[in-house]
């Protein structure tokens, strides 16, 4: 994939944060410029985004951002809690 939106501006020889080569585009998350081979591509409906190797170490490659992740984690334990209690009330009827 070489769909990257290249860096505009009159910043032509952007470099890279991650290796320091010549940057194709930001970092859909934290807006760092990064080069084809130092970032991660991910779908995010529509369009297609570019995520750095940084960022994806951090929070995987997602366009949301990490306390997504763990709202989603403490909506599956919660979803838990209240399976095991539904059980219980049902088994003490
Ligand atoms: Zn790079
Ligand atoms: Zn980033």
């Amino acid at each position: 994939m070489s769909s990257l939106v290249p860096v505009g501006g009159g910043a032509p020889d952007a470099r890279c944060k991650v290796c320091g080569k010549i940057a194709s585009g930001p970092c859909a998350r934290c807006r760092g410029l990064v080069c084809g081979d130092c970032c991660e591509l991910t779908e995010g409906g529509a369009t297609t985004f570019a995520i750095c190797l940084p960022c994806v170490r951090r929070g995987g490659a997602s366009i949301a951002p990490a306390w997504l992740h763990l709202l989603g984690w403490l909506g599956l334990v919660m979803l838990g809690i209240a399976a095991v209690a539904i059980v219980m009330l049902w088994l003490r009827s």
